[in-house]
């Protein structure tokens, strides 16, 4: 019998209790200090315990060789990719579900626009330093596609390549209000050069985050969840009006997520919907063999008039699924019991045993 396992964190619930659901033994690769959280669950059968997250610790030999006796199939998560260098995580030699070597795509801020440029995503222009000019961000200069909004607004946001959470971004209106900020995160040693920053234009909309699963086996798309963050302190600034804001002394603004809303769309936006996921699991195909396999995620804004602009992509599984460990709207529709992602993905393996296809769902 296989194992499906992971690592103590982000959604480590939700996919062993939808392995267990489906009938898989469960393994925890879990840091000491998180034992006492994990052992309240009953459906995890098994606890590896390591010092921390790093590679050395949580992949170490003797770690992969439990792992490897016990047939287990690994589920990969944002923590993995916080944790860990990529180059680490893909020499991993236990089987990953999905296509590990995406999450490099996922993790590198140029490759990800390439992919999603590829998919022809509505993503916001990338903007360069000189762009910057002290009264314009160089509306349709920048090298990406922009959102295609003539009202272009002057705001930028600088990301940190790779940030986990938003933190350490900033928004900016002209080069002196990028160079005051910037100057700030290299004294706290946050960034050395302009180079360790990703500048986009800002996208004012709601963020929407769309939670797909697609299947090489049926070749089936599903939209599984939607939801949207809850961010602090960006979350909080909105309580406090425009006066008192000026004069809080608040001078950062930062993307933690502290937790997820359900969010349910207007039905005649589902079509897009489908086709920007349809649209990004062939541009995944024709980039990164062997594809999308499993969960994936477009996140980004609609704007006023509607439209989609996407800004990120995760190529596994989000921590937003957790919602939705019973079931959501979307996945209701497709399925008359309970699916959540992590059943799903456990569901996946399970047919692929069955058929002898693990080989199209795991690398
Ligand atoms: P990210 O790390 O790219 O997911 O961004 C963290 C947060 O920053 C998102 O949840 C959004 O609220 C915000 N954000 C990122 N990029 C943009 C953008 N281009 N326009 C507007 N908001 C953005």
């Amino acid at each position: 019998m296989n194992a499906i396992g992971t690592l103590g964190s982000h959604c480590a619930l939700q996919v062993l209790k939808g392995a267990k659901d489906e009938g898989f033994k469960t393994i925890l690769i879990c840091e000491r200090r998180r034992e006492g959280l994990y052992r309240r669950f009953r459906f995890i059968d098994k606890r590896i315990l390591v010092d921390d997250y790093r590679f050395e610790y949580s992949f170490s030999e003797n770690v992969q060789n439990e792992l490897h006796d016990n047939n287990c199939i690994l589920v990969p998560h944002g923590t993995y990719i916080s944790s860990m260098r990529i180059e680490e995580i893909e020499g991993i030699r236990i089987p990953f579900f999905g296509n590990r070597w995406i999450l490099r795509w996922e993790a590198d801020r140029m490759l990800k626009e390439r992919l999603m440029r590829e998919a022809g995503l509505n993503i916001p222009r990338s903007i360069s330093i000189d762009e910057l000019d002290g009264s314009s961000n160089g509306n349709g200069n920048g090298n990406g596609n922009g959102n295609g909004n003539d009202k272009a607004n002057s705001l930028v946001i600088a990301k940190l390549h790779g940030a986990a959470g938003g933190k350490g971004y900033f928004l900016a209106w002209d080069k002196e209000s990028f160079m005051t900020q910037y100057n700030r995160l290299v004294s706290k040693g946050i960034v050395k050069s302009i180079d360790d920053l990703y500048i986009q234009e800002y996208v004012l909309g709601v963020p929407v985050y769309l939670q797909y699963f697609y299947s090489p086996l049926s070749k089936d798309l599903e939209l599984l969840g939607i939801d949207r963050r809850y961010e602090s302190n960006v979350d909080a600034i909105g309580r406090i009006p425009a006066l008192q804001q000026e004069h809080s002394g608040i001078d950062e603004i930062s993307y933690n997520v502290i937790g997820n809303s359900p969010l349910v769309l207007r039905e005649s936006l589902l079509d897009e919907v489908y086709s920007m996921g349809e649209r990004f699991v062939y541009a995944a195909e024709r980039l990164v063999k062997p594809g999308m396999i499993g969960p994936f995620c477009i996140e980004g804004v609609y704007d006023q008039d509607g439209r989609f602009v996407a800004f990120e992509f995760s190529a596994r599984i989000v921590a937003g699924t957790n919602l939705y460990v019973n079931g959501s709207p979307y996945s209701y529709l497709l399925y008359d019991e309970p699916m959540s992602m992590g059943r799903r993905i456990a569901r996946e393996i399970k047919i692929a045993i069955g058929s002898n296809e693990l080989d199209k769902v795991v690398t």
